[in-house]
C-alpha cells in the first residue's frame, strides 16, 4: 500500500475543518500517486506524482482544488 517516505510526509491545516495539523501527506513512489487526507473530517485528495514531488506541492494542489471547487459554487449560486 501506501509507503512513507521519511522526510516526504508532512503535516498542515486542514482546509475543510480547519484543523490544524491533522492534514497528512504521503506520495506512492511505485504508482506516482499523491495523496492527502484529514485525520479528523477524513477528507481526502489524490493527484499524480512525479519523482520531485513533495508532500507540500500534494498539499498546494488540494487547497488549490478545494479553491477552485469554492469559486465554481460561488459562480453557479
Ligand atoms: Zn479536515
Amino acid at each position: 500500500m501506501y509507503r512513507l517516505l521519511s522526510g516526504y510526509d508532512t503535516v498542515s491545516c486542514c482546509p475543510f475543518c480547519n484543523h490544524g495539523s491533522n492534514v497528512k501527506c504521503h506520495i506512492n513512489m511505485k504508482s506516482l500517486i499523491g495523496e492527502a487526507s484529514c485525520r479528523i473530517c477524513q477528507e481526502n485528495f489524490s493527484t499524480t506524482a512525479i519523482a520531485l514531488t513533495e508532500s507540500i506541492d500534494i498539499y498546494s494542489e488540494w487547497i488549490d482544488e478545494y479553491e477552485r471547487v469554492n469559486n465554481l459554487e460561488d459562480d453557479g449560486a
